[in-house]
């Protein structure tokens, strides 16, 4: 999935971000466009709509959730982030970082496990 940059013009790719909502509740594995060049950010259109939702269900003080249990969509995409086969060197190591950030260290050993047979 990609498109063109609305800043620059330069191709954007889907990555799965964290993101603060309010302050207080912490939302990871939301999938938005990021530009390699400009670092512009844009949600991808597909789930505006859920994250409006979640948005509205979250209680405060909720913490950390993960956008996935909430969004068939991004299920999708982070099974798809296992098993294409086209994914790039950087891909894997931007999951990598994501993953990290998430302290799953099951997580990590398959990633690091996929990054070494590349
Ligand atoms: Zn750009």
């Amino acid at each position: 999935m990609e498109k063109a940059c609305g800043h620059c013009g330069h191709l954007m790719h889907v990555h799965l971000r964290k993101i603060v909502y309010m302050n207080h509740t912490e939302i990871e594995h939301v999938p938005v466009y990021r530009c390699s060049c400009c670092e512009h950010h844009e949600l991808v259109e597909q789930v505006k709509e859920e994250l409006k939702q979640v948005l509205l269900q979250v209680p405060r003080e909720q913490g950390t959730i993960s956008f996935a249990d909430y969004s068939p969509f991004t299920r999708m995409m982070l099974r798809a982030c296992y098993c294409t086969a086209d994914f790039q060197v950087d891909d894997w190591l931007d999951m990598y970082l994501l993953v990290s950030s998430l302290h799953d260290s099951v997580w990590l050993g398959e990633i690091e496990q996929a990054l070494r047979e590349l």
